[in-house]
Parts: C-alpha cells; structure tokens; sequence
C-alpha cells in the first residue's frame, strides 16, 4: 500500500507547473498585422526539480497556508512569488504522509496545517537581514545564518500546526512567528507552572511533537512549530540547496 503511495506520489511530482499563454496563437489570421513581442520565457511550461514532492500529493489530508505566499507575515510582505505548495525532499514528504496518518489514527479530524516548508536562501537572507535589531545570539535562534543555511533551504524542514475537524487550528499559547519565549518548546514545563500556558495548550503542544517525533522530525527548542528531517550536516551532505524559487522549477525542453 505504501508502495503504491510513493509511485503514485512519484508520478504526480511530474505533473506540469505554471502552464498558461496557451492559446493565445490559436486564432491568428493570415491576414492579421502581426505585432511581434519577443518570446516569453516566463509562459513555458515548468517541471518541479525531481527531487521534491508536493506534499498534499503525498497525502491529501495535509493542509497548507503558506504564510510567505502572502503579506501575514513578521515581514508584512509576500516573500514567494512562484511558490505556490509546501514542497519537500521526498523521503521527508513521504515521511510527513505518515505523521498524517498517525494523527489520524489518534484523533479522527484532526489535520496537519503547513505554514511553511521548502524556502530558498535568498528569502532566508531577507528574513535575516530584516531581523538586524536582534543581538545575534537572539537572531540565530529566530531565523538560521544564511551563511551555514537552514534545513528549509534544502525542503528538509517543516513549520506546522494542528488543525481540528472544523479546520480550527489548536490553541498553541503562541502562534507561528511568535519570537517571544512563550512559544519556546524548552520552556514550556515553566509556563505550564507559572500558568502562562494552559494544560490543553500544553497538551496540543505535546501532540503535535509525539506525531512528529514518531517519524523522527527533531523539534527546533526555540519555534513550537519548527521541525527537522535530520541534522544539518546530513541534509548538507544528501540534499540539493535550492538558492531562488528559480531553482525549484526545470523547464520541461
Ligand atoms: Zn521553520
């Protein structure tokens, strides 16, 4: 069953992106005035690199808001332009379809919500450069160095949520972004005693790392919603670094 799965995951990762343009050549009479523009390359077709999936191919019960698609974000603006589905290495997109089924098997309805997955560098030097007025030990544990890069650049690293059935997401105590230290996983055990947290805030807290943690994705101690496939210096050494959106896409010819 897994099998299939993959293959058919595999087979969707071919489907063809950013088509459009197509039939404006259609109707061309002979004896229309031609006013030539020079050929387009942002209308040919483009292939996702073979190295990533989409992941709600993988399963299509995971749900995406790609806070970087739009303006909701720490930055007020939209950081992807082309970047339109949470994209991973497959091996990790294949292994988030399992925290799915997982948390399925736990609690029927509940969903996995993604906030952000593969990003390139270039975006992650804009995150960094934007957060200038941290002292640099602050600045590390918000947005990674682009110098030694992130598990994100590399679609090895996750930021998500928990959906409930009517698509509400669970209360966290903090939300995503949230550079306070409230929405540190170190810290959680001390506001869980101080009363900052909830117990169910806790506990939703608590599920959302034991489904992830059951596929092995490390939780980062400073972002509740933040998780590793691996280390970095395996990521470095298995995957491909994506650079710029660009870089995400192949053209098909
Ligand atoms: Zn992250």
């Amino acid at each position: 069953m897994m099998q299939l799965r993959i293959s058919i995951c595999f087979l969707f990762s071919l489907v063809l992106f950013g088509c459009h343009d197509a039939t404006s050549d259609h109707a061309k009479s002979p004896l229309t005035i031609e006013h030539k523009k020079p050929a387009q390359n942002h209308s040919q077709p483009l292939l996702l690199n073979p190295d990533l999936l989409d992941v709600q191919l993988c399963n299509a019960e995971i749900q995406i808001e790609l806070r970087y698609t739009t303006a909701a974000n720490f930055l007020g603006e939209i950081l992807y332009t082309k970047i339109k589905k949470a994209y991973l290495q497959k091996d990790v997109a294949e292994r988030l379809a399992k925290v799915q089924d997982q948390l399925k098997q736990r609690h029927p309805g509940y969903k996995l919500l993604i906030y952000d997955a593969l990003r390139p560098v270039d975006v992650q030097q804009k995150m960094w450069d934007a957060l200038d007025t941290l002292a640099f030990s602050e600045r590390v544990k918000f947005v990674s160095n682009p110098k030694n890069l992130s598990l994100h650049n590399m679609g090895a690293a996750i930021d998500l949520t928990i959906i409930d059935a009517e698509g509400k997401p669970l209360d966290m105590g903090a939300d995503f972004d949230d550079i306070r230290k409230i929405a540190y996983p170190t810290h959680e055990s001390a506001f869980l005693r101080s009363g900052e947290l909830t117990a169910k805030q806790y506990a939703n807290r608590s599920l959302l790392r034991n489904v992830m943690k059951s596929q092995g994705f490390r939780q980062l101690p400073t972002e509740w919603w933040h998780f590793n496939a691996c280390s970095r210096e395996e990521a470095k050494k298995n995957y491909t670094v994506f650079y710029t959106e660009n870089d995400i896409f192949v053209n098909r010819f």
